[in-house]
């Protein structure tokens, strides 16, 4: 007796050869970043000092599909094309008609979906001749991808990461440092920023947007350093759909199609990769098929912050983006979600939300750990806790479509395994994690902060 088939594997040679743009078919455009200078569309040159050439290209194109280099290609074959995995053991412990199915990114070098960005990433800095490359990192999956594509194309790597998280997650560092990159914890006394918030506030457990201002500090300081984001900017989501394509070819093989699209969000890189394909049959296509982001209670920024322009980073030296924000000197809460705890999104998500392309939620702390715990024990593998909020949201809808006895497809993004966020789960086993929310004075606080753009 042959079993039924759960996995929906593609040949190395099917590996989709261009990203996916959404500037292409969005019918009303996203507002451009600003010049916070002077308040109009910020041009390549004031990002030119960050940023290779080949990747502001990106940032501003309007091309639907941007070629994938070949030194590239090669790089992502390593562990590309990502499983398609039907849950049918997850489907059985919730004992629901939904047919459930995930996208496991969790088989990259690194453990998560930031790879398919890193390696880009690293591949056009290279190619321009810089030498060296900073970034910041919250939980320190960004940090562990982008030395990961630092030493692949033999580039210095220099990481600043969320000190919370540097204390947290040990292994994380070690990998990095495994891989050849430098590791300090942010607020760091290497930068003007760092000094300036641990004079203020030497208690801080630090943020993204602390961090993201020391490495590009650090970049901006240097002749042979470009900086690097892993998240939220237009380039970043692009190479990222690489997901999203692969999913609608394994779909396919898989003979369904999604009802629902579900991702977790941060800054909005998984999310997107997976779900601006399936957009872009929206507007395209007529399709109905909707689209989930879910974010954690403790930093709610698509479901509680205005969709304004605001700075990316705390020490307000990036460009305005126009997103959905708690503004830029909101510190969530220390959750073991550290991945998901910036004030910002991307703008390009941001946009299809506001736009009603996709919806977004906002779960609890426990609701999330629960929901992992009875994934690893039906399908076996741990999640990150960020992946989890997918999982969470992909419950609530496989238990509504039984309660409503109605069939759904759910598909949902496993982004990154959770092997070096065992504290975390310790911690939840233990009965010591809460549902923590922000509280209103300081999100009210943080808001009433937010730039004044004109028009
Ligand atoms: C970084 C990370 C996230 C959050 O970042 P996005 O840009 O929103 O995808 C989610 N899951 C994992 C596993 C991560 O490493």
């Amino acid at each position: 007796m042959s079993a039924p088939q759960r996995r929906f594997d593609l040949p190395c040679t099917a590996i989709p050869s261009a990203w996916y743009n959404i500037a292409a078919d969005l019918p009303v455009p996203a507002p451009p970043p600003l010049d916070p200078n002077t308040g109009k569309p910020a041009g390549p040159e004031l990002l030119a000092p960050i940023f290779p050439m080949g990747l502001l290209q990106q940032e501003m194109s309007t091309e639907r599909w941007i070629d994938v280099p070949g030194a590239v290609m090669e790089a992502y074959s390593l562990y590309r094309p990502s499983p398609l995995i039907r849950a049918t053991a997850l489907e059985k412990a919730l004992d629901t008609p939904a047919r459930i199915y995930y996208k496991y990114e969790g088989v990259s070098p690194a453990g998560s979906h930031k790879p398919n960005t890193a390696i880009p990433q690293a591949y056009y800095n290279k190619l321009e001749g810089v030498k060296r490359i900073t970034t910041e990192t919250g939980a320190g999956q960004w940090g562990c991808a982008l030395a990961l594509a630092c030493s692949l194309f033999d580039v210095e790597c220099m990481v600043y990461m969320v000190k919370v998280s540097f204390f947290q997650k040990p292994y994380r560092r070690s990998m990095m440092a495994a891989w050849g990159a430098e590791c300090i914890a942010s607020p760091s006394d290497t930068t003007e920023t760092g000094r300036k918030v641990l004079a203020e506030t030497p208690d801080t457990p630090g943020s993204l947007g602390i961090a993201i201002s020391e490495a590009v500090e650090d970049a901006v300081g240097r002749e042979d350093t470009k900086y690097s984001l892993g998240s939220v900017l237009n380039h970043v989501l692009l190479h990222q759909t690489i997901i999203g394509q692969e999913a609608q070819i394994q779909m396919e093989m898989a003979g369904d199609e999604p009802d629902v699209v579900i991702g977790c969000h941060g800054g909005g890189s998984n999310f997107a990769g997976l779900a601006f394909p399936y957009i872009r049959d929206k507007i395209t296509k007529g399709k109905t098929t909707r689209i989930v982001a879910v974010e954690p209670k403790s930093c709610p920024t698509l479901t509680q912050g205005p969709l304004a322009y605001d700075y990316g980073d705390t020490g307000k030296m990036t460009p305005l983006l126009h997103m959905y924000t708690l503004g830029s000197g909101f510190v969530a809460p220390g959750i073991h979600a550290g991945g998901l705890r910036y004030h910002g999104a991307a703008p390009l998500t941001s946009h299809c939300i506001g736009q009603g392309y996709a919806e977004a939620i906002a779960v609890p702390q426990l609701e999330t750990f629960a929901a992992a715990i009875t994934f690893a024990r039906s399908e076996g593998f741990i999640p990150a806790p960020e992946s989890a909020h997918a999982i969470c949201a992909a419950i609530r809808e496989a238990n509504a479509a039984k309660e409503a006895g109605e069939e759904r497809v759910i598909l949902f993004n496993l982004s990154g395994h959770g092997h070096f966020d065992m504290a975390a789960y310790d911690a939840y086993l233990a009965g010591q994690l809460t549902d923590i929310e922000p509280p209103a004075e300081s999100l009210a606080g943080s808001l009433a902060c937010l730039p004044k753009v004109d028009g």
